[in-house]
C-alpha cells in the first residue's frame, strides 16, 4: 500500500480536566473504509472533529493529504492550514445541518460558489450530478424542510462531495433518521465506497454496513482504539471483553 492519506499520531484532547482522546494513532490508506464504533461517551465525536481540526488537539498530530497539524495557539499560520486542510475533507454529521433557507441545489452548490471553484453554470451542473447520484434529482429545487431526513443526509452528503475531498468524515449519519430511513443513505455511502473507492472514516453503529463495506473496525473504548481488525475478525471474534460486550447490545 501507499502513503496513508490520514495519519494521526499521539493524539489526545481534554476539555479542561476531562481526558476524552486519550493517545490514538491511526492511519488510514487512500481508499479504505475505517469503520470506528463504541459506547456514546467515549469520545468518537472528538476524535472525528479533531481530524478536521473542528477540535484543536490537546497533544498529537493530524496530517490529512499531507497538511499536518498539531495543538498550540490558531496562529495566522495554522488557520491558514486549517482551511488548506479542510479542502481534504468533507463531512457528514448526525444532524444534516443543511442550510434551511436553500434549496437542496444550492446547499451543494454554495460550497463551490464560495471557494471561487469554477464558472456558475459548471458548479450548478456537477451539483446536480451528485444530486442525482445520491438519488435526489427530482428534488434539486426543495428546501431542506420538505425533504425527509433520510432525503436531507443525502443532499448533505452531496454538499460534502462537492467540494473533492480526499476524505469523507461521517459521524453517526443514520443515527437520528427513522429506521426506515437509514437503508437509502447507508446504500449512498455503499456506492461511494464500492464505486468511487473513497476514503471513509465512518463513526457508525451499523454492524451490516461495516461487515460489508469496511475494511477495518476500530473499537473505541475510553477515549482509546482499544481493538482493530477487519470486520469479520472484530465481529465475530473480538479478543476484548468490552468490545463483545458492547457487540453483544448492539447486534
Ligand atoms: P461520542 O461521540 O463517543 O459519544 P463525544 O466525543 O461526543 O463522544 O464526547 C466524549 C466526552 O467529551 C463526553 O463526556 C462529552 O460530554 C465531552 N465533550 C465533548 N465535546 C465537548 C466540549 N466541547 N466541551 C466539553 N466537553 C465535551
Ligand atoms: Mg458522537
Amino acid at each position: 500500500m501507499g502513503e496513508p492519506i490520514v495519519r494521526i499520531q499521539g493524539l489526545q484532547k481534554s476539555f479542561g480536566g476531562l481526558e476524552v482522546v486519550r493517545g490514538v494513532d491511526l492511519e488510514v490508506e487512500r481508499g479504505e473504509v475505517v469503520v470506528i464504533f463504541g459506547r456514546s461517551g467515549s469520545g468518537k465525536s472528538t476524535l472525528l472533529r479533531c481530524v478536521n481540526m473542528i477540535e484543536d488537539p490537546t497533544a498529537g498530530t493530524i496530517e490529512v493529504a499531507g497538511v499536518r497539524l498539531g495543538g498550540g495557539h490558531r496562529t495566522r499560520r495554522k488557520r491558514r492550514q486549517i482551511r488548506q486542510l479542510r479542502l481534504h475533507t468533507g463531512m457528514v454529521f448526525q444532524h444534516f445541518n443543511l442550510f434551511p433557507n436553500m434549496t437542496a441545489l444550492h446547499n451543494v452548490m454554495v460550497g463551490p460558489l464560495c471557494a471561487g471553484q469554477g464558472k456558475e453554470a459548471e458548479i450548478r451542473t456537477r451539483a446536480l450530478d451528485l444530486l442525482d447520484r445520491v438519488g435526489l434529482a427530482d428534488k434539486a429545487g426543495e428546501h431542506p424542510i420538505r425533504l425527509s431526513g433520510g432525503q436531507q443526509q443525502r443532499v448533505a452528503i452531496a454538499r460534502a462531495l462537492a467540494m473533492h475531498p480526499d476524505v469523507m468524515l461521517f459521524d453517526e449519519p443514520t443515527s437520528s433518521l427513522d429506521p426506515e430511513l437509514t437503508g437509502e443513505v447507508l446504500a449512498v455511502m455503499t456506492a461511494l465506497a464500492t464505486d468511487l473507492h473513497m476514503t471513509m472514516l465512518v463513526v457508525t453503529h451499523e454492524m451490516g454496513f461495516a461487515r460489508e463495506v469496511a475494511d477495518r473496525m476500530c473499537f473505541f473504548h475510553e477515549g482509546r482504539i482499544l481493538e482493530e481488525g477487519p470486520p469479520e475478525q472484530i465481529v465475530s471474534s473480538p479478543t476484548r471483553p468490552e468490545t463483545k460486550t458492547f457487540l453483544d447490545a448492539v447486534l
